[in-house]
């Protein structure tokens, strides 16, 4: 704990971090001390947490990382939280996000960018390892991707063992992709969001960020399962890990290589280790095949509906009359001046796009136009997944960003939407068809920043997931 704490000070140029929670663990950390004398520790007990900022944390400002939320303290717990807590977990702080976690890079927080550890001279300090001189142009830096980017940098930079995230279109893997983290975003209704601040009720998912997959799998282990206040929950447990290794053998499964996923934009070193990791599975015994997922290329286009129509309704709650900001100044006689007023003052470009998008998507005339469309498209693409499975294929092996972290300049250059279209492109498919998926570092880029690959899985097959990743590892 004193060490993790140690670097929460040290990295404190980079942002990680919207709240530090030091005055409560300390409490904390007497009771587990205690635990520990007693002989009866928990399964976390004393291990040092980060919690992404739209997770709410009881008596612990959870702010979304938006003017709107910047005062609001909840009065309960995430239930993911209240299950790592319970199980003996320290809270070190909460993390810096994009607001309510729209955006790709963590750039777009009320709080500054989150920037990544890579390329930081603080890469020397954290790892004393490393021989090479890691260094970014002067007034620049790598991001740390988003929007879970204060979580992975977290985890990244060794402040804390573990860390929550939300992952809607991407954004657990990609940032660990980018921080060289493992990245993991279980099947929708393995893990309960009640707590989480939604985004996309229907594609949000907590993630979880660590150094290692064993991590990443005792944290799940502890949080996932049925809760009653999130009905999307599922009742009975996850299906039995697929990979059966008796001795010197290991089961023979079969990995897809999505055809579709081969992209234009996809940078050589990213293909390369991407082909790389399909040879290594390969020589273990896996079967290899190449897969054609034909929908794949209309996600972006398919989100891009979605997620604003889902955020115009759950944005609504942000009146500036329940919680939350309340405009102030002249002229606020009405009470729909009054909601243009808050709005205006309190979320971002971004945010509020989408609010007007999305309710733009919804008028009567347009509903079936673009809403139903983009519905039966999700369809689709769900449907590429199912009919994949039903061929033999166990697993899917893709690249998880197009290439290693981009410079905080060459990012800004894009707007929003094609930031998102390049950053989500090989992401958000699994967050379409609610299916695991896992992003794993696998070796240093020519500017020494991590790449990473992306393992798939069916739904409800998190265990096989994890263990081939664990393999891969
Ligand atoms: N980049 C996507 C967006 O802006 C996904 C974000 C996420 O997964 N929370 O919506």
């Amino acid at each position: 704990y004193t060490l993790c704490l140690n670097r929460v000070q040290m990295i404190k140029s980079l942002n990680a971090y919207i709240t530090l929670t030091n005055k409560i663990s300390q409490v904390q950390l007497e009771e587990s001390a205690q635990r520990y004398m007693k002989g009866i520790p928990r399964p976390m007990e004393g291990i040092p947490i980060a919690v992404k900022d739209n997770f709410c944390t009881k008596n612990t400002k959870t702010t979304c990382a938006s003017k709107m939320l910047e005062n609001f303290i909840p009065t309960y717990n995430a239930t993911v939280v209240q299950r790592l807590l319970d199980s003996g977990a320290i809270l070190m702080g909460k993390t810096n996000m994009d607001e309510f976690g729209m955006g790709s890079g963590t750039t777009e927080s009320i709080f500054g960018p989150t920037r990544n550890i890579w390329g930081s001279h603080l890469i020397q300090e954290v790892n004393s390892n490393s021989e090479e001189a890691f260094s970014t142009p002067p007034d620049d830096f790598y991001i740390s991707g988003g929007s879970s980017g204060g979580s992975a940098v977290a985890v990244a930079s060794g402040s804390c063992t573990v860390a929550l995230g939300s992952d809607t279109g991407g954004s657990v893997r990609n940032p660990a992709s980018y921080c060289g983290v493992v990245g993991f975003k279980p099947s929708y209704g393995s893990l309960s969001r009640y707590g989480l601040i939604p985004l996309v009720n229907s594609m949000d998912v907590p993630g979880i960020l660590a150094r290692t997959v064993g991590d990443c799998r005792s944290t799940f282990d502890i949080i996932k399962g049925w809760d009653p206040k999130d009905s999307t929950t599922l009742q009975r447990p996850l299906n039995k890990s697929k990979l059966k290794k008796t001795s010197s053998k290991l089961s023979k499964l079969c990995v897809g290589i999505p055809k579709e996923f081969y992209c234009p934009e996809l940078s050589s070193e990213v293909s390369e280790a991407w082909r790389d990791v399909a040879d290594l599975l390969e020589n273990c015994g896996f079967r290899v095949v190449q897969v054609s997922l034909p929908h794949t290329s209309y996600s972006i286009a398919c989100y891009s509906v979605l997620n604003p129509c889902e955020v115009a309704s759950n944005m609504a709650r942000y009146d500036g009359l329940r919680y939350g900001y309340r405009a102030t100044g002249k002229n606020l006689n009405s009470t729909e001046s009054l909601y243009a007023a808050t709005r205006s003052q309190a979320l971002n470009q971004i945010v509020r796009g989408r609010i007007l998008a999305g309710n733009y998507f919804l008028l009567k005339e347009n509903y079936d136009k673009y809403f139903v469309q983009a519905l039966k498209l999700r369809r689709l693409i769900y449907e590429d997944y199912v009919k994949l499975w039903s061929t033999g294929v166990d697993l899917l092996l893709t690249p998880v960003t197009l290439s290693d972290a981009p410079l905080f300049s060459e990012f800004n250059q894009k707007d929003s939407r094609a930031q998102s279209a390049d950053q989500d492109y090989c992401t958000q498919p699994a967050n379409m068809a609610g299916i695991p998926a896992l992003s794993l570092p696998v070796r240093l880029s020519k500017r020494n920043l991590p790449l990473s690959i992306q393992l798939m899985a069916p739904h409800f097959d998190d265990e096989t997931l994890l263990d081939v990743a664990e393999l891969l590892e």
